[in-house]
């Protein structure tokens, strides 16, 4: 909480500042400037920073910018903080006039000798007033952004998916407005997120942002016993065994950790957890898990190559820099399928969503919601959303959800009354200016096609590993998905360049010492207890290749 004095005569601005500090100093950074622009200057910094500002005296005799015109200027950016114009004697009349242009809080005369009579109960009171409104500071970091603006909402994403605390604030109310100008931003290109030292960054790039709100992007060694790659259940689950058995881990994230399983709303069949678990929640507490380890966790880092070089495996990153290792696992899951249509693609992030319904969640209350997908995760967000929504329409391709859902979960949803369900339907455009205003939807049955009313639509329709990278080095089936184990051995043949006198191991791919655990494997469970028990399943696998090497 800061005092803002600002008085173009360097001994009378020293002075007053002097006689601040020794009354408030304790409680406020009593900050002096000897002109308006220096003292407009120190008000931007202090708001990009979260700081606030109680009280700001400003003498009224300045060259350039006079002191009520600097306190124009302040009030715009803090328009809560209570305002002073210290005047001489002949600028009474000047100050009276003020009152009704900057809606000063007090005129002080100058000279105020003694302060304790004629200065402090001032402050005193301005403070007093200033405290019981609601001024709470903001350290935490601050994005300002606009609902319907793809990035914005890919940043919210981001940090919420990396536990990063953030406060938002729209461009288009008057704190997000007060806090671009205080960032020289034009608004233009949004977001910008301002860490809690008060830097700014216009629409930063993900990695940019993990490094300046310190997430972990670079390896600190260049060789490990043990790389794990992807962050989901079965990448944590990797972590926190290998690194609780003594490997020297690192877990490198494309994006954000938590996988899938980050992005689900209540896991319910999760052993352990009778009354369901948020998948971030859990997440979250096995990245903890697994740090308190001593695995190292990156994020931000897409492995884009792997490569085999003697006993060492290679794995390297987007940005061509690598790290070797002795062992690695491939915990790469699945991603979203896209869904395909005039409009989708570029409505994506703008009214179109690809399972973040946790983020966006809060944009939608009281709204109207539509749900592509009848499988679990369309209808743990149905649930979900139909919290805060006005309704939810989940939108089925198939003529019942029977065949693809949960039964628990059915039975959930016919018991929501805000939840209504369309079979036998499916979405084949979507239009809108700036954000998502309509769908098309087509009747399978019947193929008529109807034009509905819509601002959000979730969509959850099936998901693909993204393993293209593999392509030539592990064996994959012809979905993408890494084979392993026993599946690599066809008629009694080893899988072709196979040269150890041994089998592969269970969950070892067509690579000695490369591993798949997860979703990422063919003919895996796609569940979070499954990915978590083949992460651990697998580093006790890295243990027994270990010891034969
Ligand atoms: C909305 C939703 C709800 C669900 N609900 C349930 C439930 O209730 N119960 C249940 O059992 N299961 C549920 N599932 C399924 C479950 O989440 C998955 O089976 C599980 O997350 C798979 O874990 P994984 O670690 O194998 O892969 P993922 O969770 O897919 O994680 C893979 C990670 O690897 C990263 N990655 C991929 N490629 C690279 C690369 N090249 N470089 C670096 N990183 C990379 C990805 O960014 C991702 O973070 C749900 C899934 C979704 C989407």
């Amino acid at each position: 909480m800061a005092i803002i004095t600002v008085d173009d005569d360097p001994g009378v601005s020293r002075a007053v500042a002097r006689d601040l500090r020794r009354r408030y100093g304790e409680r406020y950074r009593i900050i002096r400037a000897e002109s308006g622009q220096a003292a407009l200057d120190a008000l931007n910094e202090l708001k990009l920073r979260g700081d606030l500002v109680a009280v700001i005296l400003a003498d009224y005799r300045m060259p350039q910018m006079n002191g009520i015109e600097f306190l124009e200027h302040a009030m715009d950016v803090y328009p809560g903080a209570r305002r002073v114009l210290l005047t001489a004697y002949a600028d009474t009349g000047a100050a009276i006039d003020a009152i009704n242009v900057v809606d000063l809080d007090h005129y002080l005369l100058k000279p105020w000798d003694p302060p304790e009579e004629k200065l402090y109960p001032v402050v005193d009171g301005l403070i007093e007033a200033w405290l019981t409104s609601d001024h709470r500071p903001v350290p935490e970091i601050k994005v300002v952004g606009h609902r319907w603006s793809a990035r914005s909402s890919e940043v919210r994403e981001f940090l919420a998916r990396n536990q990063v605390p953030y406060r938002w604030y729209a461009s288009d109310e008057p704190e997000g407005q007060r806090l671009l100008a205080a960032a020289g931003a034009d608004g233009l290109a949004l977001p910008v997120v301002i860490t809690p030292d008060g830097e700014a960054m216009v629409e930063p790039a993900d990695a940019e942002l993990a490094s300046r709100v310190g997430l972990a992007t670079t390896p600190s060694k260049d060789f490990y016993d043990l790389v794990v790659i992807g962050a989901g259940p079965a990448g944590l689950g990797a972590a926190v065994y290998g690194a609780s058995e003594g490997l020297r881990t690192v877990l490198v994230e494309r994006t954000a950790t938590g996988g899938q399983a980050g992005q689900s709303s209540r896991i319910e069949n999760y052993l352990g957890f009778p009354d369901g678990v948020s998948g971030a929640q859990l997440t979250d507490r096995a990245r903890r898990q697994a740090a308190k380890f001593g695995a190292e966790v990156l994020t931000t880092r897409d492995v884009t190559g792997l490569e085999v070089n003697g006993s060492a495996r290679t794995v390297r990153f987007a940005d061509g820099s690598a790290i070797d290792a002795h062992t690695v696992i491939l915990a790469t899951g699945v991603s979203y399928q896209q869904l395909a249509g005039p409009g989708l693609a570029e409505l994506t992030g703008r009214g179109v969503f690809y399972g973040s319904s946790l983020t966006e969640a809060s944009a939608c209350f009281g709204q109207d919601i539509f749900i592509v997908g009848g499988a679990n995760s369309a209808g743990q967000a149905a649930v979900y959303l139909a919290r805060s929504a006005r309704s939810v329409t989940l939108l089925v391709r198939g003529p019942s959800l029977e065949r693809s859902m949960s039964y628990y979960l059915i039975r959930q949803i016919a018991a929501i009354p805000a939840i209504s369900v369309r079979t036998c339907t499916e979405v084949v455009a979507a239009d809108g200016d700036d954000h998502l205003e309509s769908l098309t939807l087509r009747d399978s049955v019947t193929g008529r096609t109807e034009k509905v009313s819509a601002q959000w639509l979730f969509i959850f329709i099936g998901a693909a590993p993204l393993t293209d990278w593999l392509d030539g080095v592990v064996v994959r089936d012809a979905r993408g998905f890494v084979v392993a184990g026993p599946d690599l051995t066809v008629d009694g043949q080893r899988p072709s360049g196979w040269e150890l006198d041994r089998l592969p191991y269970h969950l070892e791919t067509s690579v000695p010492g490369v591993f798949v655990a997860g979703d990422a494997r063919a003919e895996s469970a796609k569940r979070v207890a499954a990915a978590v028990g083949e992460g651990a399943m697998a580093v006790m696998l890295v243990h027994r290749y270990l010891e034969r090497l």
